[in-house]
Parts: structure tokens; sequence; C-alpha cells
């Protein structure tokens, strides 16, 4: 360890749960807090100098026609713009913890950064908390949530002192057997589905009055049956809702945090005092993939849950954001080589070594994730030039490997480099094995301080041997080798 832990000096003086207190010198940038249309056009000017410099210093070349690029002064610049926007809504004291969905991008130099630039880490799986510890995020900056944890797994949160949001009533008896008599180290809550209704994107629609996640507040009985858990529990000190991610508008985000700011009210009344003291506020602020804009804001999205709910922001709740997508999404950039072109029944093609290894959800579901694309040189530099309407094609061997279909860009040549923007999230730390093509080595970027880039190693890509290994190269004779006994 190297002195990570709570160094930072980001602890207010009401930390009682490991949170900081919000209310520090943020949010002095304007309405919308740092960041803003100047640091859109400021974060697409980095990544031109990026793409041209990792060109430049052969990071990116024909025998590396794949890499991953994450924008470290865009990744400081959008923890500032969460921190700020609940600083600005929040009554100065209350305990905010923003503790970002390590599924959006399950890297831990990443998880070590915003650690830094004072966030925690929500984790849904052994490998998630794994990595957020190896990140050095202390435990009590940690929240677990999932559908199906294990026995083990509880016993290891609550012994780490890791927060537990319980999915369901089988679950809450497991924790119930884990807490026995004591009082449990860890801040324990229900996960509630407020049933608003889905957005866009069903599969990415938590609240829907089906969903798998959570209890249905509106289902017969579940109201009061929850009501009386907390009743029964004195140390069900906390509420969490996700209402979805990507697709979800905010009206509706703000109405499932609405529910279960009710439900909280409820249950402390019924309990004749402040049971329940933190809201846990899930993620979900869609991402704009459209073009540069940040768009809807942090800023914005606090200014419409004040609006909405102004209980929950008078200091009387700590609070916990789950945001994943909106932090990382700009700050990544997948950036390939231009192996080939081609025409195919009059179409120009492009074909590239980006394909569905990295954009699995744009290849499979096009409709629901577009990507933005941009085409660069051979040095890297910006392509101008009459647009023409092609097709950009990843590697793999299927007909609908397609980073975009019919696309207007510069023309491409071979030698040439396409982008696939936006990409920091889901995408290029999300490989899918297809094909047995290597994960690609991540690279963070920021200013040398000389007028040019500095690149460090996030993940290195991934070696031939590695895939061999991966695919049980060290097992290679157990079949043969498997041979059923004769009979005598
Ligand atoms: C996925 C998820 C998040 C993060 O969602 P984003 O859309 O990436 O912000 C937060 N909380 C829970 C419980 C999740 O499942």
């Amino acid at each position: 360890m190297d002195g990570t832990d709570d160094t930072n000096g980001l602890h207010g003086p009401h930390d009682v749960n490991g949170m900081n207190g919000a209310g520090g010198p943020d949010g002095t940038d304007g309405p919308d807090g740092p960041g803003g249309a100047g640091e859109d056009r400021a974060r697409a000017v980095r990544r031109d100098a990026a793409v041209r410099a990792a060109v430049e210093q052969g990071l990116l070349g024909p025998g590396s026609p794949l890499v991953c690029l994450l924008d470290v002064t865009g990744i400081r610049a959008s923890a500032a713009s969460l921190r700020a926007a609940f600083a600005a809504v929040t009554a100065p004291g209350t305990p905010v913890l923003h503790a970002f969905a390590v599924k959006a991008t399950p890297l831990v130099p990443v998880l070590r950064l915003l650690h830094e630039e004072g966030l925690g880490a929500e984790v849904a799986s052994p490998g998630e908390l794994a990595l957020a510890r190896a990140a050095g995020v202390p435990a009590a900056r940690i929240v677990l949530d999932s559908p199906a944890k294990t026995p083990a797994e509880l016993r290891e949160a609550l012994e780490l002192g890791v927060a537990v949001n319980a999915d369901n009533p089988q679950e809450l008896a497991r924790i119930d057997a884990l807490v026995g008599s004591a009082v449990p180290r860890s801040p324990l809550g229900i996960r509630v589905n407020p049933q608003v209704g889905g957005g866009s994107i069903g599969a990415l629609s938590t609240a829907t009055a089906t969903s798998k996640f959570g209890m249905g507040l509106r289902d017969e009985g579940v109201r009061e049956w929850i009501v009386r858990a907390y009743l029964d529990r004195p140390w069900l000190t906390r509420l969490h809702t996700h209402t979805g991610s990507q697709g979800i508008p905010l009206p509706l985000m703000a109405q499932g945090v609405a529910r279960t700011y009710a439900l909280a009210e409820e249950i402390n009344a019924r309990a004749g005092r402040r049971q329940v003291d933190t809201l846990d506020l899930g993620g979900g602020l869609p991402v704009n993939f459209g073009s540069e804009e940040t768009t809807p804001t942090y800023a914005q999205y606090a200014r419409l849950l004040r609006e909405t709910v102004p209980g929950l922001f008078d200091g009387r709740y700590g609070l916990v954001t789950e945001f994943g997508r909106s932090l990382l999404a700009k700050q990544g950039t997948v950036v390939t080589r231009v192996e080939y072109t081609k025409r195919a029944g009059g179409r120009p093609v492009a074909v590239t070594h980006a394909g569905v290894q990295v954009a699995t959800r744009t290849v499979y579901a096009p409709e629901a994730w577009p990507l933005r694309l941009a085409a660069y040189d051979a040095q890297g530099r910006p392509k101008a030039g009459p647009e023409v309407v092609q097709d950009v094609a990843g590697p793999a061997c299927f007909a609908g490997d397609l980073l975009a279909e019919g696309r207007a860009l510069a023309p491409l040549e071979p030698g040439d480099h396409v982008a696939a923007l936006d990409t920091g999230a889901y995408f290029l730390a999300h490989h899918y094995a297809y094909n047995s093509l290597p994960r690609p080595g991540i690279y963070g970027f920021a200013p040398d301080g000389s007028g040019g880039i500095a690149f460090v190693t996030v993940r290195k890509p991934q070696t031939l041997r590695d895939i061999v290994a991966e695919a049980g190269g060290e097992h290679a004779s157990a079949l043969t080798a498997l041979r059923t006994p004769e009979r005598a």
C-alpha cells in the first residue's frame, strides 16, 4: 500500500460513514460548476492531440493497430463537476459519498484516480470489490450492490465494513444470520424498486414493474413488509434505489428518488427516530453520444432533484450516488488503424481493427448504441475533405461486425485512423473475446508540461501467449487423455 487511504483530507466533520463532506470550494465555476462548454471544447482538442501523439510515439501503428486512450485531465474534470453539482444543492456539512459504479470502467488505475478525486466505489461482484481494494479505496467508501450475493460475499463485506444493500428478503435473512446480536460495522440498507417505469432501452431499465432488482414498492404488501423490516432491525439505516441507466429521462429518475425518499420518511415517522439516515440514489445519468456536448449535466440533475425532493437536501440525510457511464464515457477513445478499404455493392467499406471485441453493444444493437466516429490521417491529424458515406468495419468474422453503417466521414484510406468517441465507459474495458482477438492496451494521457503528451499504461495489451493460456493452453491434452476405462 502506498498511503492512499484517507490521506486526501476530504472527510468532512460529519463524516461518520466515511463520506466526504460536501460544500467545499467547489461549485464556484458558474451555474454548471467546473466544465461546461469550455471543457467540452478543450476535451476535443486534447483528444486530437492525443491521437496525433499516439501515432508519433509509436503507440499506434502497423504492429499495434488498436489502442484505447483515457483522458486523465477529463476524468479529473468530470469528478470535479459531480462533486460541485451536489455541493451546490446540499446543506453545509451533509455527508455525500459519490461511489463510482465500477462496472462502467473496471480498471484499477481509474479507480485509484477517482479515489484521489474524492470518489468511492460501487461494486457488484467479488471481482469488482477486489479491484476497488487493489486501487486503495477504503472499505468505508465502498458500496456493495448485486442481486446474487453469496453468503461468503456477504460475510466478507460485513467483516470489511463495506456498505451492503440487500436486494430481497432472502438476502436480508442471510444478513440477519451474519449480524446476529452484534452491531454491524457496515451501513446496511434495502434496495427498493420504485416501479416508476422504464426508459428507451429495456435492458437497462431497472424500475419497471417486473425488474429483477430490489423490492417492488408498489407490489402488494411489499411497502408494509419493508417498513416492518426496518422497525425490526435498528441497524437498517439506508435505503437504496437505482432507476436505470442510459435512456431513462431525468424526471423519471427524480421520481424514483422521490418515492424512495417518501418511504424513508414513513419509516422514520413510524420508528419515531431518524433510523434511515442515508439515501443511496443510484446512478444512471444518461450520456449524450450524439455530440461533444455534456448533456444533461450533473448540475442539472442535482437541481432537478432538489426541486422534486427538497427534503432530501436539507441536511437530515446523508447521500450516496453511484454514477458510472456519465463520469467516464466522454473521457475514453478507441483508436484503430484502417487496414484495407474496398467497395461492396457500390458502398465504400473501411476495414479496421475495432469491432465487436471493443464495441460489443454497438455492434449487436446499433440502434440503441450508436457511436460517434472521427477520421484521422496516417499521421494522426484530423482528416478533412468531402465526406463520403461509408461503412466502418471491425476485424471479426461475421457480417454485422460494423462500428458504423453508412456513416459520412472523410474518405478513408489504408493507414488512416478512425476513433470511436465516448467509449470510456462500458466499451474499452468490456472486452468480448470473439475470434480470439486480443484485449488492446489502454493508455492514460495528460499534457507532459512541455507542449507534448505523456502516456502511461493503464492495462497492457494482451499477448498471443495470454490468449492461448486463457483458452486452456495448459490443459491441451486434457480431453484426449480422458478415456473411459475399458471393461475387463
Ligand atoms: C449500473 C449501475 C449503476 C451505474 O449506472 P450508470 O448508468 O453507469 O451511471 C449504479 N448503480 C447500480 C446499482 C447499477 O447497477
